[in-house]
């Protein structure tokens, strides 16, 4: 088959990749303990998923505005005004889509185009580097370590820089890492940036999964920021609600309506439905801080759990992360982990090697699963790795 030029930097999303293998092996009876895919295995909170029910019922299911309706877009405003300190909190700034990977996708294939080069620090998630590649601009990893805790230095950006530079894309809470950003760290990036001429996209999907007593700081957190900064979240990971795909990303009106009209051509909206349910989520506020709550109390537990299992396996290093839902584990022999991570699958355990994020000799567990998943995972990790 010839497919177009389009597609040659296409590369398949490896979390899902996992996340599908893991669900075929089960299918066929094997016994498999899914730790891949980052999704959390609970349900979404009632008071979400109601209001997505009443919507249908009340047949709130013709074509939304492409940009989201207003009702959501007013609570995403509001949300991030109030539990930020310095949001625009200006419903016209933002753009609901189909899950953040949607809303990235619109804001750098907008933005972004030959001749450009966007930072990715590494350890990252693997598709910003897809995303921006399928923009025809150029990903560039700036590696992080393990003995800076991977987080990323002005210095290590410097070291990157050239003069196409024109996109940095964060992850603060880190997935795979856990890595959180200081308020100062954000602001010297933010800083940088403004400083240079790029884009600052801050992904703060992991940011209310936080395990120090208090959310992990935004770049809305950051009193002056240059214009170019585009904040992306959603509400797939901290209300459970990966399949309603609903995410959003507050930028300058004009990037946000070039957004959105490449959103007009592809999928028109995101679905009206998902919307009211996220309108729901992060508007009623007493009802979405007692869930987000709930949600942490269960997953610090898991963390806690799963930290002492794996700190107990001598093949690996690991350290308790702050926040996000992944486990971050070193191989001490420094071989490449996707042939382990392919061993554990085959001893019943799914996770994801380091590769695909660039960092190879890693292995990352999702810790939002239930606590019987995680403690039978993490045992046969603990066996596997000692045979072989
Ligand atoms: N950003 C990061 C860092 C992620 O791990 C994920 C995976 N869910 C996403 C964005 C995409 O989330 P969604 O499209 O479900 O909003
Ligand atoms: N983000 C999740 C992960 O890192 C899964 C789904 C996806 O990649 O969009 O596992």
């Amino acid at each position: 088959m010839r497919f177009s030029p389009n597609v040659d930097v296409l590369k398949p999303s490896a979390t899902l990749g996992f996340a599908a293998r893991a669900r075929a092996l089960r299918a066929e009876g094997k016994s498999i303990m899914d730790l891949s895919a980052g999704e959390p295995a609970f349900r979404t909170p009632d008071f979400a998923a109601q209001a997505g029910i009443r919507a249908i019922e009340e047949g709130r299911t013709k074509y939304p505005p492409t940009p989201g309706i207003p009702e959501l877009r007013s609570a995403i405003a509001s949300y991030l005004a109030e539990t930020t300190a310095h949001a625009p909190d200006d419903p016209g700034r933002i753009m609901v889509s189909a899950g953040v990977k949607q809303a990235l996708f619109n804001c750098v294939y907008c933005l972004f185009g030959p001749e450009d080069e966007v930072l990715i620090p590494t350890p990252a998630w693997p598709s910003y580097e897809t995303i921006v590649a399928l923009a025809g601009a150029t990903p560039v990893a700036v590696p992080t370590s393990w003995d800076t805790a991977f987080r990323v230095s002005v210095a290590e950006l410097e070291g990157r820089r050239s003069d196409r530079t024109r996109g940095l894309i964060i992850n603060s809470p880190s997935n795979p890492t856990g890595a959180v950003y200081s308020t100062e760290l954000l602001s010297e990036l933010a800083a940088w940036c403004g400083r240079h001429g790029v884009w600052l996209m801050s992904d703060e999907i992991y940011r209310r999964l936080s395990y120090t007593g208090v959310a992990a700081p935004s770049i809305y957190d950051v009193p002056d920021r240059p214009e170019e900064v585009i904040l992306l979240d959603g509400v797939s990971k901290a209300f459970a609600m990966t399949g309603w795909r609903i995410g959003f990303a507050d930028g300058p009106p004009d990037v946000i309506r070039k957004a959105a009209d490449l959103q007009s051509q592809t999928t028109s909206a995101a679905a009206a439905p998902s919307q009211y349910a996220a309108a729901a989520a992060l508007g009623q506020r007493a009802a979405r801080e007692a869930a987000i709550g709930a949600f942490v109390e269960i997953l610090d537990r898991n963390r806690r759990i799963g930290f002492e299992l794996l700190s107990r396996v001598p093949a690996l290093d690991v350290r308790e992360p702050e926040a996000g839902m992944y486990l971050f584990a070193r191989l001490r022999d420094g071989r490449p982990s996707a042939p382990v991570a392919e061993g554990l699958l085959e001893a019943g355990v799914a996770c994801l090697p380091g590769e695909p994020f660039g960092s190879p000799g890693y292995l990352r567990f999702n810790f939002a699963v239930d606590e019987e998943v995680l403690s039978e995972g993490l045992a046969r990790v603990a066996r596997y790795l000692e045979s072989a």
